[in-house]
């Protein structure tokens, strides 16, 4: 059962996109789908594995500091097509990809709801790690875009979630900023919910396959569907009067 706690309003939700509020894993697999057509290659689903294995190795490279972030992306593609004895620019490849990326508009079950209710009593904004044409253009054709105030993109702010920096320039930015009615939404512990820590606010972590949290770090409230934000917010906004 839920707790009852001092609560307070919140006047500024700050979301974020991926397996949030758009389904990513559905936008990933209509890219690579189109980007085989576009090669003329037939779908199978090995080498959507077998992408997917060579991708995540590359990431983990990066991640270990080995190899940049552009090398991730601009060869990514070259090293799977090689795999079936095709020679393609991986770099022309990634934009096409991204581009096709870019269409992945799924919402999550729930997400236009629960944003179209919310959107009158509340500051709605975007944080999301990421390139700022490609998540401007999803959040535009799912429909979500003209419910947020500002939409801020890793990319344009020179840093990432969960560092404090980033969420200090989207503070800056944001009218009358007030950490204290603040509350940031997100699927991620290491960038949703330790960014809000470092930064200072409330956190709620969606959570719908009820891991384990691995952090040091609590979030202040937990959900499993995104619906459940709407009792929460409402909750603290009739218990603060
Ligand atoms: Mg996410």
């Amino acid at each position: 059962m839920e707790e009852v706690r001092d609560v307070k309003k919140y006047q500024t939700l700050l979301f974020d996109v991926d397996d949030t509020l758009l389904d990513f894993a559905a936008a990933e697999d209509q890219a690579f789908r189109l980007l085989l057509q576009e090669q003329g290659v037939s779908y199978k689903e090995e080498w959507k594995r077998q992408y997917q294995q060579l991708n995540q190795g590359l990431w983990k490279s990066f991640e270990a500091g080995g190899i940049t972030r552009d090398e991730v992306v601009n060869t990514r593609f070259t090293l799977f097509f090689e795999k079936m004895g095709k020679k393609v620019d991986g770099a022309l490849l990634e934009q096409s990809y991204r581009e096709y990326l870019g269409e992945g508009n799924q919402l999550l079950d729930g997400a236009m709801d629960l944003i179209a209710k919310i959107s009158n009593h509340f500051d709605l904004y975007i944080v999301t790690n990421g390139m700022s044409a490609t998540q401007e253009k999803r959040l535009k054709s799912s429909g979500l875009y003209p419910f947020f105030k500002a939409i801020f993109v890793s990319e344009d702010t020179g840093y990432q979630k969960p560092m404090k920096e980033f969420f200090d320039y989207c503070f800056d930015r944001i009218p009358s900023f007030n950490k204290e009615t603040a509350l940031i939404i997100g699927d991620s512990l290491s960038a949703d919910i330790q960014g809000g820590h470092n930064a200072g606010i409330d956190t709620c972590w969606i959570n719908p396959l009820k891991m384990d949290n691995s952090l040091d770090v609590q979030p202040t409230y937990e959900i499993a569907k995104l619906e459940e934000l709407f009792l929460l917010l409402k909750r603290e906004k009739q218990s603060s009067h």
